[in-house]
């Protein structure tokens, strides 16, 4: 059956390395799932600017606003770091975020049981643990106006102006709610409605989607502060954390140190839904580019695999899928398979890039 169109965007650095392994497990799923996707390259990043002057092509945004998912490897790296800031490898991502208009930044935080020793928090605070932060992405302080630094009273004053509109509050909400009702049905909303009246207005909005829409799912309101106690105190509380452009970005930072590695974290950025009911979608690895390793086959491709794993739950409603292959990741980290980044004892032999895809392979082999 046609699954549905994915456009590839490998980018830069380890980029192309980790996008290797998920042609290879996109592949498998037509092969042995009968999910055939209509897969689609291009390039973005500096990878564009060497080939066209810019960090990302027109015919590449039309592209990716037509495909019901893109999925991003990473930009960036040292040779791209003197550009004009106008043709930056990073413009190219920021480019594809605006025009997708893609408001609601999903970041997992979950710990594989394998992994628990490399989280800086005990074993049984973070083992298992499974939470979703919901970040708004297009609003906020980031974009609100009046700002920049101005003269007065003879000295220099610098302004960034929190803004939020109730429809802007009101559809991360649904995003958040939405996404709920597919995991564990707890929706947790963090702002400073003690001392911000974006944050009354924020929390207002929040209760009158949830009572009006989503009356099935459990929601609480914490401060932001207070949250981020929460996170590193006991993180197994919360199933899906919503919150806005700047606590998300702090929060998720703080969220995705507690499961260890940077190369085993994914992402999603969705945006509202298109004719065929599925959501403008970008999924991408947390991780850049990676220049200290590139070319050596030592990155870990896990963060870019489990972003595919998102885009099949998310995008293309394969929830089964989607648990097979974190499956597949989780039996692999089990069996004691590792990366350099994953390894801290001495003399074990690390896999390879392509070792690491091998063996995810052979454990989704392993599932049928
Ligand atoms: P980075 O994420 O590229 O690397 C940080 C460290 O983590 C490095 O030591 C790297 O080797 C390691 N690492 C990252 N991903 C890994 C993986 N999959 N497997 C194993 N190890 C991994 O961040 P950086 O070094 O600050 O930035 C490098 C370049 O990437 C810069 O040009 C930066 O602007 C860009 N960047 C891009 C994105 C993106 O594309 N979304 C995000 C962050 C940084």
């Amino acid at each position: 059956m046609n699954a549905g169109s994915i456009l590839i965007l490998p980018g830069d650095g380890i980029g192309p390395e980790v996008m290797a392994e998920v042609r290879r497990i996109i592949s498998w799923y037509g092969d042995k799932r009968g999910l055939e996707f209509e897969v689609s390259e291009d390039l973005v990043g500096g990878a564009a600017y060497d080939v066209h002057g810019v960090p990302l092509a027109d015919e590449t945004m039309e592209k990716a606003q037509g495909v019901d998912a893109v999925l991003l490897g990473a930009v960036g790296g040292p040779k791209y770091d003197d550009l004009d800031f106008s043709v930056k490898p990073e413009r190219g991502l920021l480019r594809l975020r605006k025009e997708m208009d893609l408001y609601a930044n999903l970041r997992p935080a979950q710990c594989f049981d394998a992994l628990a020793d490399f989280s800086s928090l005990k074993r049984e605070v973070v083992a298992g643990l499974d939470i979703m932060i919901v970040r708004e992405l297009t609003s906020g302080v980031y974009f609100g106006e009046p700002r920049g630094i101005f003269e007065e009273n003879g000295e220099r004053v610098g302004i960034n102006t929190q803004r939020y509109t109730e429809s802007e509050i009101a559809r991360v909400a649904r995003s958040a709610f939405e996404l709920a009702r597919k995991r564990g049905n707890k929706v947790c909303s963090m702002e400073k409605a003690n001392v911000m009246e974006s944050g009354i207005l924020w929390r207002e909005v929040v209760q009158k989607v949830h009572d009006e829409e989503y009356p099935d799912v459990e929601l609480s309101h914490m401060y932001a502060d207070a949250g981020g106690m929460q996170l590193t105190r006991w993180p197994k509380q919360f199933d899906v954390i919503v919150t806005d452009n700047l606590f998300g970005d702090l929060l998720s930072d703080v969220a995705a140190m507690l499961t260890g590695s940077l190369g085993m974290l994914p992402s999603a950025s969705l945006g509202a839904p298109m004719a065929n009911g599925r959501p403008k979608a970008l999924y991408e690895p947390v991780h850049g580019s990676a220049p200290d390793i590139t070319g050596q086959g030592k990155a870990n491709p896990i963060a870019c695999i489990l972003s595919f794993a998102m885009a099949l739950r998310y995008s293309f409603d394969q929830g089964e899928e989607a648990d097979r292959l974190e499956k597949a990741v989780e039996k692999v980290l089990a069996d004691g398979v590792r990366t350099p980044d994953l390894l801290n004892e001495e003399g074990k032999t690390p896999a390879s890039t392509r070792d690491m895809g091998d063996a995810i392979l052979a454990a989704l082999d392993a599932s049928l």
